[in-house]
């Protein structure tokens, strides 16, 4: 019997109350990942859901990472790596925003895709949207277009959506 990707996210997500700081609940993708069948049925879904629409796949560090390998495996086509500040060598652009918890940078570099290439962001968590939005922008900058956004859980609360304008976004679930 094939189980759908989020049934298997609801069975294996765990969840750490005040974790890193006090009043944030953490989402723990860890195992999800790490059960070799519930990995497939997040790739799998993720790449049929925009399959045709999009040249690369931009993946968010470090658990974007793990998406953006395996859908780039699956659907044949080119990876990119959105890094925290201060870690990619070269000409890169930056962008800083507020997280949920912190602040933080994200940076890409460029010139490494052609010119209007379509690109497909993946992460693992949606929360206030924040890094997403700033990676719209690094991908925008670059002379991209995204082409849509997937994510494993979105926190639906916190209406990262709103922060992403008209762009497509698929999670797997919603909290
Ligand atoms: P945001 O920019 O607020 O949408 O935050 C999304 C990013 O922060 C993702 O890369 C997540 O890995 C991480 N994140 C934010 N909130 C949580 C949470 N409650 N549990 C797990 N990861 C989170």
């Amino acid at each position: 019997m094939i189980v759908p990707a989020a049934q298997h996210v609801h069975t294996l997500l765990a969840s750490y109350p005040d974790f890193p700081l006090p009043g944030i609940l953490f989402r723990d993708l860890n195992p999800v990942f790490a059960d070799a069948l519930a990995f497939r049925a997040i790739i799998d879904e993720l790449t049929e859901r925009y399959r045709g629409q999009f040249d690369a796949v931009a993946g968010i560090e470090a658990r974007g990472f793990l998406l953006a390998a395996g859908i780039g495996y699956a659907a044949g086509c080119a990876v990119l790596a959105v890094r925290k500040g201060g870690k990619l060598p070269g000409t890169v652009l930056a962008e800083e925003y507020d997280l949920e918890y912190g602040s933080a940078r994200l940076e890409l570099e460029v010139g490494q895709l052609p010119a209007g290439s379509r690109v497909l962001i993946v992460d693992d968590v949606l929360a206030t949207g924040g890094t997403v939005a700033a990676t719209a922008r690094l991908i925008e900058r670059a002379g991209y277009t995204m082409v849509g956004v997937g994510v494993v859980l979105e926190l639906a609360d916190l209406d990262g959506r709103s922060r992403i304008g008209d762009t497509p976004v698929h999670t797997i679930i919603s909290l």
